[in-house]
């Protein structure tokens, strides 16, 4: 097959008009090799954006959370940071060989059969709080669309059917002066043929080329079928994003998105069909890619067992701490992911979670009417707000760049965690960084401050609760009883009817045992209640007390996220302790080697020992240096003391 043009010769960047909307954003197009090119959409602001959605016919795992969680986040960028007004459409696969397959094993209607792992995706989709597109096509809903399509692409010259099916003439298509693949122009015939893949080889005597791909597919018996000029008969992959795309957003179209995997012979394909029924040159003018996702080192597969779905991985990870872990990553580089890194995560959600805690308490505490000139700490913390608007704007236009956003941010929340210690630095200015550093998390979709606000306003009863155990110790400390007793009995807790009663409950024991322990004068219990309801009962409801000085103050937290971290922690303990014990077994079974034993089995490296068992020759044959004579010494005699002590441990177990 001859490759008439130069790799990437076909790509226009799009001509900026009078009205278009130029933000600075530049973007990795693989329609030109990755390299970036300045984002300018057809018509203003308005971006139409197509991305391949999901083939229901099994779990939503892993692989759907980092591609689906990358589009979630740039459409978000776009929309909330760019101001583009996004048009976005999905598609569903509910037609494909592997659900046929699928469905027949279930012994299921397909379409009964792709309904359950569709809303298995959405499912997935909602708890890891990714928005929905504007637009959600299902292929077996586009059939007549699709057949007109195909038969466009006839009448242009660059299809034709055999024996039912239609097959691309691909061919043709280049010799009338087209790029195929026009995002792997490297790409070799062998490549080609394996983009055909399934059941290529007893088809081949239907194809004019072996590179020729199918648009339409002849039913086998037992296969979903649908009538068409050719006959019974069902669409191929490729063709339904063409159709499906270009039937809600047309042609040409600003963006389009998916997994690296897709871009050949997916993405490729449905290029060249659509520029093959339109007769255009470039019917997307932005195509990006979502990197690849490795599981601990590995491809991820159900035969290596390291598949994890989605709903496995919720299971012990928060929604934010799995977005979080997917953020500190390039979108569209390739990932590794691993336990490792979601503790990373675990301990930058903790981070979040502390600033937005710490600053809503400072905010809490502050007036307006406090003193509001400007010392040196403020003009300092206003200064690194605004640099860190523009690093985090080089940032966004420099194709979302988000591990520098999070880079920037962290270092922000790090300069007003050392800020608001001090106490010396205005409100209204920790009120624009908390605003600021809200709106880019926004961005992510991880909102820390819902998490704060949604919950039932306790905040008049718990000040009135840290107020009076404040007072208990206080007295407590100098065994004055009285007040405590006053404080339990003569204030009345005031609280608003829609508090849970757990929390009145835990607040109403307290009282009662705190006055008890304060009639029989026993400082030591007062102080165990105090600790009891900090540490267990207000715990156990998402409360956290933390003790200052001479007062405390209260957080609040969600339940279930607490409960989840309990879990975390359990389980990194337990690996730990595997670890340790795994670690001193390896240290017990060398120790039962003496020095003698242990040189000898080391023959990759030496090849003659002396009378006690010491080297003397290296694996070659040639004496050992003065230097290296001096380490195998210390090695000998580090050996021969863990050798001893390992003997007299023997003598004294027996
Ligand atoms: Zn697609």
């Amino acid at each position: 097959m001859q490759q008439t043009k130069v790799p990437f010769g076909h790509y226009k960047v799009p001509e900026a008009k009078e009205d278009s909307y130029i933000t600075g954003l530049k973007l990795a197009n693989s329609l030109k090799g990755s390299e970036l090119i300045p984002f300018i959409p057809i018509n203003g602001r308005q971006v139409n954006f197509y991305y391949c959605g999901p083939t229901v016919y099994s779990n939503s795992h892993l692989g759907h959370a980092r591609t689906y969680l990358g589009i979630d986040v740039i459409r978000r960028t776009l929309r909330d940071y760019f101001h583009y007004d996004l048009l976005s459409v999905m598609n569903i696969t509910d037609i494909d060989d592997k659900i046929i397959t699928g469905a027949n094993v279930a012994k299921q209607d397909f379409l009964e059969f792709t309904k359950i792992w569709e809303k298995d995706f959405f499912d997935a989709m909602e708890a890891l709080n990714i928005e929905l597109p504007d637009v959600i096509t299902r292929v077996s809903d586009y059939v007549p669309e699709i057949v007109t399509f195909i038969q466009k692409i006839i009448s242009n010259g660059y299809a034709y059917e055999s024996n039912g099916s239609v097959y691309f003439d691909v061919q043709k298509y280049i010799a009338d002066g087209h790029t195929y693949p026009k995002m792997r122009p490297e790409v070799n015939a062998e490549l080609l043929q394996e983009g055909e893949g399934e059941s290529q080889l007893n088809k081949q005597s239907e194809k004019k080329s072996p590179y020729d791909f199918a648009l339409w597919k002849a039913s086998k018996p037992e296969e979903p079928k649908w009538q068409s000029p050719w006959g019974e008969g069902r669409p191929g992959w490729h063709i339904e994003c063409s159709v499906m795309a270009s039937a809600i957003l047309g042609n040409p179209i600003d963006l389009h998105a998916g997994g690296i995997d897709l871009l050949f012979p997916h993405h490729d394909n449905s290029l060249a069909q659509a520029e093959a029924c339109f007769n255009c040159e470039q019917w997307i003018n932005y195509f990006i890619h979502l990197g690849h996702l490795n599981i601990a080192d590995r491809k991820m597969s159900k035969s290596l067992k390291n598949f994890m779905t989605i709903e496995e991985v919720l299971k012990r990870y928060t929604p934010r701490q799995v977005r979080l872990n997917f953020a500190i990553h390039q979108y569209d580089a390739p990932q590794n992911y691993s336990e490792e890194q979601m503790e990373q995560a675990i301990a930058k959600d903790k981070s979040y979670q502390e600033f937005f805690q710490n600053t809503k308490i400072y905010l809490r505490e502050s007036q307006v009417t406090d003193a509001q000139k400007w010392t040196e700490n403020d003009f300092q913390l206003s200064a690194l707000l605004r640099s860190t608007k523009q690093i985090i704007h080089q940032a966004l236009i420099n194709n979302f760049d988000f591990p520098t956003v999070v880079d920037a941010t962290d270092k922000l929340i790090n300069q007003v965690n050392i800020q608001i210690a001090s106490k010396n630095v205005r409100a209204p200015l920790i009120n624009s960084v908390v605003n600021y550093v809200n709106f880019i998390f926004g961005l992510l979709g991880i909102n820390y401050q819902t998490l704060l606000t949604n919950q039932i306003d306790i905040q008049p009863l718990m000040e009135q609760v840290c107020q009076i155990r404040d007072k208990v110790k206080m007295a407590a400390k100098n065994n004055d009883f009285e007040s405590i007793i006053n404080a339990v009995t003569q204030k009345q807790i005031q609280y608003e009817k829609n508090i849970s009663n757990y929390l009145v409950d835990a607040i109403n024991q307290f009282q009662q045992e705190v006055l008890i322990a304060s009639q029989n004068k026993n400082k030591q219990q007062i102080f165990q209640i105090c600790d009891k309801l900090r540490d267990q009962q207000l715990f156990d409801l998402g409360i956290k007390i933390e003790d200052k000085d001479q007062s405390s103050i209260w957080k609040q937290y969600d339940i279930q996220e607490l409960k989840l971290e309990k879990l975390q922690q359990q389980i990194l303990l337990q690996q730990k302790e595997q670890q340790r014990k795994k670690e001193e077994q390896e240290k017990l079974e060398k120790a039962k080697l003496s020095p003698k034993e242990f040189f000898s089995q080391q023959t990759d490296k030496y090849l003659e020992f002396d009378e006690s068992g010491l080297p003397i020759k290296d694996k070659d044959g040639n004496e050992l240096s003065k230097k290296q004579k001096k380490v195998v010494q210390e090695l000998w005699e580090k050996q021969n003391k863990l050798y001893t002590q390992y003997l007299e441990q023997q003598k004294q177990q027996q």
